[in-house]
C-alpha cells in the first residue's frame, strides 16, 4: 500500500515536473530531455545523408536563404544555436525539421514550392514542429503508454540497471518515434506557428494558401507521406484563413522593418 502511494507520488510530481505547455498554450507531457531529443535529431539527420545524395550550388543557397531567414525569427536561439541545411535529391514532395536545428528539403518538394513565399511556408511549418516540441511530446506519449509507470520511475532518476535499461527502451522507442506522422493537432499548431514564422520573416502568408493547394492537387490519390495525418484540405485552408488577420498585419510590419527576402533558385 505505501509502495503503491509512493508510486502515485511520484508520478504526481513527475507529471508536474514533465508538464509543459506549447507556445499556443496547449498543455504537453515532455519527458525526454531537449539534449536527448537534439541527439535523436542529428542521428536521423546523419540517417538521411547517407541515404539520400544531396545537391549543392544554387538550390542550396536558395533554401538555406529562406531558411536562415525563418530561424532568425523564432523567440530564442535555445532550440539550435545554429541550423543546418540539406537539399536532398529526391522526387517526392517532402520536407522536415528535426530537434537540434536540422532542416531537409527534396528536389521534389522545390517543383511545388515554386517561388521564396511557397517554400518558406513549408519550412516555417517544420520548424514550428520543433519549436513547439512536437517529437518530445509524441515520444513521450508513446513511452509513457507503453511502459506506464517505469517511464515515469526512470525519469525520476532510478539508478543502475534498471534505470538503464528503461531509457535504452526510451530511446529505442524514440528513435522510432522521431520520424512518424504527426497528429492534427500538432499539425494545426504548426500551421498556426508557422505562419506567424514566416509573415514575421518577411514572406507573404497568403502563399501559404496556394502552397497547401498545390500540395493537395500534386498529391493526388498518394499524398506524401509527410501528409498523410495533415488535417484535410478544406480544414487546414480555414485555419490558414483564420490565421491571416493575425498574420498580414506581421507581415507588413516586418517589411517596413526592412526585412525583405530575396532568396532565389537560380
Ligand atoms: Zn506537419
Amino acid at each position: 500500500m505505501r509502495w503503491i502511494q509512493g508510486m502515485a507520488v511520484g508520478a504526481l510530481s513527475l507529471a508536474l515536473a514533465a508538464c509543459s505547455s506549447s507556445p499556443t498554450g496547449r498543455q504537453q507531457l515532455t519527458l525526454v530531455s531537449d539534449q536527448q531529443l537534439n541527439q535523436m535529431g542529428a542521428q536521423t539527420f546523419e540517417q538521411y545523408q547517407q541515404k539520400l545524395p544531396t545537391v549543392g550550388g544554387a538550390t542550396l543557397n536558395y533554401v538555406q536563404c529562406v531558411s536562415n531567414a525563418i530561424v532568425a525569427e523564432l523567440p530564442s536561439s535555445d532550440l539550435a544555436p545554429n541550423w543546418e541545411v540539406k537539399v536532398f535529391d529526391d522526387p517526392s514532395a517532402n520536407a522536415f525539421a528535426l530537434p537540434g536545428g536540422y532542416i531537409g528539403v527534396n528536389t521534389g518538394l522545390l517543383d511545388i514550392a515554386s517561388n521564396q513565399d511557397q517554400l518558406a511556408a513549408v519550412i516555417g511549418h517544420e520548424v514550428s514542429h520543433v519549436l513547439a516540441r512536437h517529437a518530445n511530446e509524441r515520444v513521450s506519449t508513446q513511452q509513457a503508454t507503453q511502459l506506464g509507470l517505469s517511464v515515469i520511475q526512470s525519469a525520476a532518476g532510478i539508478q543502475g540497471p534498471q534505470g538503464d535499461a528503461i531509457m535504452g527502451a526510451l530511446g529505442a522507442g524514440a528513435q522510432y518515434g522521431i520520424m512518424l506522422p504527426f497528429s492534427r493537432s500538432h499539425e494545426s499548431e504548426a500551421d498556426k506557428l508557422g505562419i506567424q514564422l514566416m509573415a514575421d520573416a518577411g514572406f507573404d502568408p497568403r502563399a501559404s494558401v496556394t502552397l497547401w493547394e498545390k500540395m493537395s492537387q500534386a498529391g493526388g490519390s498518394q499524398p506524401p507521406v509527410w501528409m498523410s495525418t495533415h488535417p484535410s484540405n478544406n480544414q487546414r485552408i480555414e485555419g490558414l484563413e483564420a490565421s491571416m488577420n493575425e498574420a498580414l498585419p506581421r507581415f507588413e510590419q516586418a517589411r517596413r522593418a526592412g526585412k525583405t527576402p530575396n532568396c532565389s533558385r537560380s
